[in-house]
């Protein structure tokens, strides 16, 4: 029997997951680098930062029991395309090896995107991202620091007010998801156990742009807005952040804002190995540019024999995709039929339902088809079932429902 093909995979998100779990074993050897030994489940992270759900269930070991898949625990700094080979660096500082080499017969680039601050002067010291379910650990705890807190004796009304303000930045899906499930959250379990903190409680999305949800309708647009009137929440369109501190943010309209967490949710960059890699790459905000077999271009538009990009960190020529795990687990799919030969036609997106969660059981969902309401709650709630794989997970994310109408939200990390 022939040697199996080396595919080696840069990256264990939704992509670069999905395409490891796909590939056929018997005709590759599958490689995944990443500094991360988990692909989270990035639609269920707002709701387990605010109790819904299990941390354990919002993310997935890329290691499988199941599979044939080999995992390295490292950073790929560069691709050298002429030696078909990965320079890496181990995820640890503490080894004897400092750098290794790994040679590829077809490399697949899924590095994804990682957070804009816009240059924001400290956001990164301050504000908290929302990426993964170490991230949604850190805000259900800094949540919980701030009630407490704010029930020390002695604080004024002003002091409690300003630890209990919760901004978030960033009015779009993710922004707004997290607001939702932070007036639930507070309304619920927060109010039950810290029923002396309640009227001092406050959320407020900033958003450089006009107006909350962009991708979305104007009529969602409108509907998610009058739910944030609905549920108290502010909205401050057309808000230039300046600078993130310790206790506050500063704005370009409204000056020093206190506030006792700032979630930083304005939208992806590329990252450091698509920056560096001399690919052919999209104007703005550089994505790898890729035809439509997902494979990628030398600057000189001469296709790169078995180089392949999906995921955040591609685009495919004239069809500006948007960053979203739909997109990168449909890519996935595509090149794992392509390359186990059950497909020779070219990739094209299948528009799938965009759906944003607004709070008290209500929603609003775009793409195929728009509607808002209840419905469009249930859509959102099964979407977070269809999102797991396992149905460990699938039966966990239903008892967190069961919990929720019985017990309440989990207040913090277990
Ligand atoms: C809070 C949140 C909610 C979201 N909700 C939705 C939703 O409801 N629906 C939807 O469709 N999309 C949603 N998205 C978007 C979706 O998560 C992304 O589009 C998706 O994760 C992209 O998948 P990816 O594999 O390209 O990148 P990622 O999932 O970001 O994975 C990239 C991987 O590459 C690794 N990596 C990075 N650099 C290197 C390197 N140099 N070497 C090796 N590995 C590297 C990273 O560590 C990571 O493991 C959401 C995103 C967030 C943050």
């Amino acid at each position: 029997m022939p040697p199996l093909e080396e595919v080696i995979i840069i990256g264990s998100g939704w992509a670069g997951s999905t395409l490891a779990t796909s590939l056929d074993e018997t005709k590759y050897t599958i490689t995944v680098i990443s500094p991360e030994t988990t692909t989270p489940y990035t639609p269920l992270l707002a709701s387990a930062a605010c109790g819904l759900y299990d941390f354990n269930i919002v993310e997935t070991p890329i290691r499988h029991t199941s599979k044939k898949i080999k995992f390295v625990k490292a950073q790929v700094e560069d691709i050298d395309f002429k030696a078909k080979a990965v320079n890496c660096i181990p995820a640890f500082v503490d080894l004897p090896v400092k750098d290794f080499v790994l040679s590829y017969d077809i490399v697949v680039i899924a590095p994804g995107s990682t957070n804009n601050t816009f240059n924001t002067p400290g956001v990164a010291e301050h504000a908290v991202f929302l990426r993964n379910a170490k991230d949604a650990m850190k805000i259900a705890s800094r949540i919980q620091d701030c009630f407490e807190k704010a029930s020390i004796p002695g604080l004024t009304e002003a002091q409690q007010r300003s630890l209990l303000h919760f901004v978030i930045v960033g009015a779009g899906p993710t922004g707004v998801e997290v607001s939702s499930e932070l007036s639930d959250l507070f309304a619920t379990s927060y109010a039950a156990l810290y029923p002396h903190l309640k009227p001092y409680v406050s959320i407020a999305v900033h958003d450089v742009a006009n107006q909350v949800l962009s991708g979305f309708d104007t009529k969602l647009q409108d509907y998610a807005m009058s739910s944030f009137t609905k549920r108290n929440v502010e909205v401050l369109t057309r808000s230039h952040i300046e600078r993130v501190e310790k206790d506050c943010l500063c704005t370009k309209e409204n000056g020093k804002i206190n506030a006792g967490l700032v979630i930083w949710a304005t939208g992806n960059k590329s990252t450091a190995l698509v920056d560096s890699l001399a690919v052919k790459k999209t104007p703005r905000n550089p994505r790898i540019l890729t035809d439509s077999f997902l494979r990628v271009y030398t600057p000189s538009s001469e296709l790169l024999h078995g180089v392949y990009a999906i995921g955040d960190a591609a685009d495919v020529e004239d069809a500006r995709l948007p960053t979203t795990a739909e997109v990168a687990c449909q890519k996935a799919k595509y090149l794992a039929k392509l390359l186990n030969g059950k497909v020779e036609e070219e990739f094209r997106y299948q528009q799938a339902a965009i759906v944003a969660y607004l709070g008290q059981n209500d929603g609003v969902v775009s793409g195929k088809k728009d509607y808002s309401g209840r419905q469009a709650w249930i859509a959102w709630r099964s979407k977070n079932f269809l999102w797991t794989r396992t149905w460990r997970q699938k039966v966990l994310i239903v008892i967190g429902w069961a919990l929720d109408l019985v017990t309440g939200r989990a207040i913090a990390p277990r």
